[in-house]
């Protein structure tokens, strides 16, 4: 398996879908998921011109953070416990899993203290999966305006993640509501938040063609994780 192959295999297969989608491929975001990948693989992969990358736990990303060089934009795109918020918070661009209150307050409470704006995507539940931790999609508009109100956070979006599917056709309609939701917000609440992130490894042309902007692949490109 050569990750730089799969690296540049999944970079056409997402120009190519956004051109066929009418989107701009300068518009997608890469953000590749590094959780259990060793920094010596990732150090190479930065050499090749990533520059975003995504972690689902604080303290390999901690730990990462501080053994690869300055300019990597990190993403938060785990279940982030209210105690590790203080220790990320000035390292990563982008909170993908803002999935509960408590978690909006101390998100705020860490920024404000720090001061600096935390950009947070809230997290959708849109299939109601009861193993998946997001908002349902009743639960958003009110959930986002109150947090909105926060001072220290700004809400650049939403993530999801579909169900998994051996048919990524079948999710299709998963991201077209929270598409959906993301463009009735924006318009109800007068917000730019223009970030969509949707769409891993098995999914990622689906999410793209039904509004994704960020996309969150690990398989793809570093292969099956042990
Ligand atoms: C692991 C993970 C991904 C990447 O999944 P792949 O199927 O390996 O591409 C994306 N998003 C989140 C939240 C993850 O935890």
């Amino acid at each position: 398996m050569n990750v730089l192959d799969n690296l540049n295999r999944v970079r056409r297969q997402i120009a190519a879908t956004a051109l066929r989608a009418g989107r701009d491929p300068a518009q997608v975001k890469l953000v590749a998921v590094t959780k259990t990948v060793p920094v010596e693989i990732i150090r190479e992969m930065l050499t090749l011109g990533l520059d975003s990358l995504g972690e689902n736990r604080a303290q390999e990303l901690l730990s990462k953070y501080k053994e690869l060089p300055p300019g990597v934009e990190w993403h938060f795109i785990g279940r982030l416990q209210t105690n590790k918020v203080k220790k990320i918070i000035d390292k990563v661009s982008l909170i993908h899993s803002l999935d509960r209150w408590s978690l909006a307050l101390e998100i705020s409470r860490a920024a404000c203290e720090k001061g600096l704006t935390a950009r947070v995507l809230v997290q959708v539940n849109a299939s109601g999966e009861k193993t998946k931790s997001g908002l349902h999609l009743q639960e958003v508009e009110e959930f986002v305006t109150e947090a909105s109100r926060l001072p220290g956070l700004e809400i650049c979006g939403l993530m999801t993640i579909a169900p998994w599917t051996e048919n990524p056709e079948d999710v299709r309609p998963v991201f077209r509501q929270v598409r959906d939701l993301s463009l009735r917000l924006q318009h109800n609440l007068k917000a730019r938040m223009d970030c969509l992130s949707m769409g891993m490894s098995g999914d990622y042309e689906v999410a793209l063609e039904e509004g994704a902007n960020v996309l969150r692949i690990g398989t793809a490109i570093f292969g099956r994780r042990v």
